[in-house]
């Protein structure tokens, strides 16, 4: 009984940090799932449970950032670890993927919230994603190029033009620049992946 509420109280914290992290448009289907939770745990005090939990989750990040690995998680915290443990505290991926100019707002993308994913990774260079608002890569850019100076922003700014509203995207052995929200998918080049958004 007691888990049970502990479990519907995990899950409602989850829906309200979601909706709060993501784009105003996904507030409709979701609220209407919600309501019911809402009012007939309006007799709860709920509020002190919540920013408990909230606190679990900043603990939770503290560990995990200084253990930079996941088997701490399950050890100190069992109870969360028994529940599906890749869809919470490791936090969200985007799907599908989009990347977008300077100003796309950057977060975890959905089908219905077109953000620039800015957690990017190569799987075909194992880098990271880089990001350079306002810009746009010159024609000259190429693999070598990439090659000699990523990751080194400075040395990267050789090859950029300044561009308003474009965003440039580089990782050791690709490059992009968008414009407005573009689904990775239909860029067959790019290796990029989500490397995961921690709320
Ligand atoms: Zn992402
Ligand atoms: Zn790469």
């Amino acid at each position: 009984m007691e888990d049970e509420d502990l479990d519907e109280l995990l899950d409602d914290v989850e829906r309200r940090f979601c909706r709060g992290g993501s784009d105003a448009t996904s507030t409709g289907s979701s609220a209407r799932g919600t309501a019911g939770h809402v009012t007939r745990r309006a007799v709860k005090p709920e509020q002190p449970i919540s920013s408990d939990l909230a606190d679990l989750d900043a603990l939770l990040e503290d560990f995990l950032d200084e253990s930079g690995g996941s088997s701490l998680k399950t050890q100190a915290f069992p109870e969360r670890g028994e529940k599906k443990p890749s869809s919470q505290s490791g936090g969200r991926k985007c799907c599908p993927v989009f990347v977008g100019g300077s100003s796309v707002p950057s977060g975890v993308g959905t089908a219905t919230s077109k953000r620039s994913c800015d957690q990017l990774r190569c799987t075909s260079c194992d880098f990271r994603v880089l990001t350079f608002d306002d810009c746009e890569w010159d024609a000259s850019c190429d693999y070598l190029f990439l090659r000699n100076n990523v990751p080194d922003r400075l040395k990267l700014a050789a090859r950029l033009k300044k561009r308003s509203g474009s965003r440039a995207f580089a990782c050791q052995c690709s490059w992009f620049t968008a414009t407005e929200p573009t689904d990775l998918r239909g860029r067959a080049g790019l290796r990029w992946v989500c490397g995961r958004h921690r709320d």
